[in-house]
């Protein structure tokens, strides 16, 4: 059983197609890197096979680092807006991590994992003392 799914970036300029099966998995990561390239207090992702994922409009611009790990990690992203749309790196060779909030409908993610807890920001929970809106206030 798989499932075609489309995301893609702010601006409209990168569109992309993606394969969900069973073999998807998703979790969040709190590192550092991820909350400086996300400006948020996690990253949220989508682990594919690289052949389950397709680019189908536009070209992503690409920022590499090297992680903690030691091993390079390459972020992609819209050149024209900035919306975080892919990263991979040495660490995860083949597979594709999609940021889940760039999909049209991500109600079918279901993250199993979290990275990073230690360096988790006290700010990120949203907390019983956080006034809660339906939409802008
Ligand atoms: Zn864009
Ligand atoms: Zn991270």
């Amino acid at each position: 059983m798989s499932s075609i799914y489309t995301g893609g970036c702010l601006c409209g300029d990168i569109r992309y197609s993606a394969e969900v099966n069973d073999s998807v998995m998703s979790g969040h990561c709190q590192c550092k890197d991820c909350q400086r390239s996300t400006g948020s207090a996690r990253s949220t992702f989508c682990l594919f096979p690289e052949q389950q994922f397709a680019l189908t409009q536009g070209e992503l611009s690409s920022y590499t680092v090297t992680a903690k790990s030691g091993k390079t990690v390459t972020r992609q992203f819209c050149g024209n807006c900035g919306s975080p749309i892919l990263s991979g790196g040495e660490g995860m060779p083949g597979m594709a991590l999609v940021k889940a909030g760039s999909f049209d409908d991500s109600s079918w993610i279901k993250p199993s994992m979290l990275f990073w807890q230690s360096t988790a920001p006290a700010w990120g929970e949203v907390g019983d003392d956080v006034a809660c809106m339906e939409t802008n206030p």
